[in-house]
């Protein structure tokens, strides 16, 4: 029995050696751990395995039935090695019994088996019953185990698969690993005692013994759903922290004008929809209030997020206060700074705008005329550029960051900063660019309040057909294309890639690269397509005064097709581009692709989406079916979301999804657990120093996680 841990028998065994004390472990596998991420003897206990072969059901040898997979224990009754007639491979032939009966195994090329297992040992076996007329039933290349030890780590249990390198076996960490969880104990269970008892959760050091080596299914998954809340509630231990904090704060209390919002409401040229009214009046509320709201507006592309916004802004105007508007482009800033000139024409309101490359108020001037000056216009509305040095507010009330996700915490201490002149917080309203899951919002984004638009206007929006365009129908699209410009339509070509790479020489022989770089389907189109027609370029390399222009051009319809890499993704109002065509589909997300689509079909016009793929493979084409055969946004988020997870999609760094090992993002329900009982701690005891063990485990998990 290897019960020596440490080389050195005298010393206390601690989890925080170095590996390279441990039994075993010399320099050569020192080496190798480290590439797992394995330093200290604690950070093997904590190298998870990633998924378990069940070999815990012993079988009768009576009940070997060919084609079937199971587990044998028994003694072996004769065993031998022969050549096979090609005189290439060895085969050695044991046959085992056990009280039932008797199974031949057979090993291909093990010559030195016969050294290893001999007549009498007891040996526990497992693999796939084959058969062969001339072999009868038999195991081929089974793996197999003496059980000269009462249990073996590696046969007749649920056997833990490990994350593996070069030279370092799962059935090599099982032995090491195994040999450390007497010491689990030593690892501090950070939950508190009532919130185990009150969801029924084990003890962590049961967990990570269970998670290693499960007993039984059962107390495997008991061990999983410990550790998936444990992440589930750190999470939340961090957002509801961000949101005390944000909320400890003052800002400016915004008093509700009905009578005068209602009026602005009633001139509106549309009906607000219900979810638009809903979603105004929480905001109303929230800014009634001395603390800061932090509020994200989540819909979907086309459900009106700017009306929102634009009552929230007329409500600070009434205070006597201004309102920031930050959005992540200087198109859509242009088009903000247009769209809310006109909601306000009745109204005497100065609006601003402000972008990196200019500033506009009321005519275009350089923008170094204002900063170091206190900004005093109603509304400003910019890029990044409002956040930059030097830029400084009068009494800045309500920040509105568009098609953004989330805020970070230095910007906002940043947009406090700006404030100086009154020092107080702004009022935060964030509008997301792709609907967010509503287990994402309870969890990840759980320091927001949210206010969902789950209802589309009525206004006469087409709903765009999506088809996915197999290679032999290319052509077509064209014709296609041809026919919708002659009739006056614009259209966009969204491409991957701006220059072809070349790289893959499967996609090169088959000039995939060039349909995937913008700038090549723009010489194509332009030279042999479309000859015809006028053909914009634009992509994330250009200057931003160029792209600008670019832009505007096609607005003004002076271009007839614009051909793009994704940097048109975000919310371009263009109501005469009916055709989107996507290039290399299946390089992009879906909620991406749903982004794109959206940017046609919002004038009067019925509208198209075409998605090009050369991919033949069957997993794509079903990812890709699920754009075309639904409008609804937060669908295709969940989709999105469950096929690529959330650290493609919402940006890992940022919320620490990628520690998520055990949790599921949708599992609704322990998620709201995991929400309730740390708010319950947090209002207990918002320093949470009454938990030692709880707050140095959270430091740990912020260390690695910054929600920023
Ligand atoms: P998004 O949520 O994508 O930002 P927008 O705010 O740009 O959506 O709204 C999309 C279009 O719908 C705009 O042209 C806007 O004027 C129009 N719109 C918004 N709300 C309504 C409504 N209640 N009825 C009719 N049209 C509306
Ligand atoms: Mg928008």
């Amino acid at each position: 029995m290897k019960a020596k841990t440490l080389k050195n028998e005298n010393q206390t065994f601690n989890l925080e050696v170095g590996v390279e004390k441990l039994y075993h472990i010399g320099e050569f596998y020192t080496k190798k751990l480290k590439k797992l991420g394995i330093f200290k003897a604690k950070d093997l206990l904590l190298h998870f395995p990633s998924k378990y072969n069940d070999l815990s059901q012993v079988v009768p040898i009576i009940e070997a039935r060919p084609g079937k997979s199971a587990t044998f224990k028994g003694k072996i009754v004769s065993i031998s090695s022969r050549r096979a007639k090609n005189r290439k491979m060895i085969i050695t032939e044991a046959i085992i019994s056990d009280d039932t009966s008797t199974l031949k195994a057979i090993f291909f090329n093990q010559p030195f088996l016969t050294r290893f297992l001999k007549i009498g040992d007891r040996i526990i076996i497992a693999g796939k019953i084959d058969y062969k007329p001339y072999w009868g039933k038999y195991l081929a290349n089974p793996v197999y185990e003496k059980t000269v030890y009462p249990l073996s780590p590696n046969l007749g249990r649920i056997v833990p698969i490990y994350p593996e390198t070069h030279g370092v076996s799962s059935k090599w960490l099982r032995s090491r690993i195994k040999s450390l969880l007497k010491f689990s104990n030593q690892l501090t269970d950070p939950l508190p005692l009532e919130i185990k008892d009150s969801l029924d959760l084990i003890d962590y050091d049961e967990a990570i013994r269970q998670i290693h080596f499960p007993d039984f299914q059962d107390s495997l998954k008991a061990a999983v759903r410990r550790l998936a809340f444990d992440e589930l509630f750190f999470i939340s231990l961090q957002t509801e922290t961000l949101r005390n904090k944000f909320y400890s704060f003052r800002s400016s209390k915004i008093k509700f004008d009905e009578k005068k919002v209602v009026s602005f409401i009633k001139n509106l040229p549309f009906k607000l929809t219900l979810a638009q009214r809903r979603s105004a009046w929480e905001i109303i509320k929230d800014l009634d209030n001395n603390h800061p709201m932090n509020r994200l507006l989540n819909g979907d592309v086309g459900s009106g997020k700017t009306i929102v916004a634009v009552i929230a802004a007329f409500c600070i105007y009434l205070n006597d206060k201004q309102t920031a508007l930050m959005a992540p482009t200087e198109v859509l800033a242009l088009q903000h700074y247009q769209n809310f000139v006109k909601f306000f024409k009745n109204y005497d309101l100065k609006i601003e705008l402000l972008t990196k490359s200019f500033h506009f108020f009321p005519q275009k001037k350089n923008i170094s005329k204002v900063k170091n000056k206190y900004l005093t216009s109603d509304i400003i509305i910019g890029t990044h550029a409002l956040i930059q040095k030097g830029i400084k507010f009068n009494d800045l009330a309500l920040a509105i960051i568009d098609e953004q996700h989330r805020f970070g915490v230095k910007q906002r201490a940043q947009l406090k900063k700006k404030n100086s002149k009154k020092g107080k917080t702004p009022h935060l309203l964030s509008m997301t660019a792709t609907p967010i899951p509503r287990t994402l919002t309870l969890s990840l984004y759980g320091d927001l309040d949210i206010s969902i638009l789950d209802e589309y206007p009525n206004n006469n929006r087409q709903k765009i057909k999506t088809y996915l365009v197999p290679p032999s129908k290319r052509n077509k699209a064209y014709d296609f294309v041809k026919t919708e410009v002659n009739k006056g339509r614009q259209v966009f070509v969204i491409c991957p890639l701006i220059e072809k790479k070349n790289k893959d020489y499967f996609d090169s022989f088959f000039d995939f690269d060039n349909r995937k770089a913008a700038t090549e389907v723009y010489k194509k189109f332009k030279n042999s397509i479309f000859p015809e027609f006028k053909i914009g370029l634009l992509h994330g390399k250009m200057k931003a005064e160029d792209k600008e222009r670019i832009m505007n051009k096609f607005k003004e319809n002076k271009f007839n097709i614009l051909v793009s890499t994704s940097v048109v993704e975000v919310g371009v109002d263009i109501p005469n581009a009916t055709v989107m065509i996507i290039e290399g589909a299946e390089r992009f997300g879906l909620s991406q692709l749903h982004q794109f689509r959206g940017r046609v079909g919002r004038g009067q016009f019925k509208s198209y989406c075409f998605l090009f793929t050369e991919s033949w493979q069957n997993e794509i084409k079903e990812r890709l079916k699920v754009i075309t055969s639904t409008n609804d946004g937060f669908k295709i988020a969940e989709a999105d979301l469950k096929l690529r997870g959330p650290g493609e999609i919402y940006g890992e760094k940022q919320h620490g999804i990628a520690n998520l090992r055990f949790a599921s993002l949708f599992d609704y329900k322990l998620i709201k657990e995991a929400k309730i009982q740390a708010q319950s701690l947090i209002k207990k005891d918002p320093s949470l120093k009454s938990w030692p063990e709880l707050l140095t485990k959270l430091k740990e998990f912020e260390k690695e996680t910054h929600l920023e």
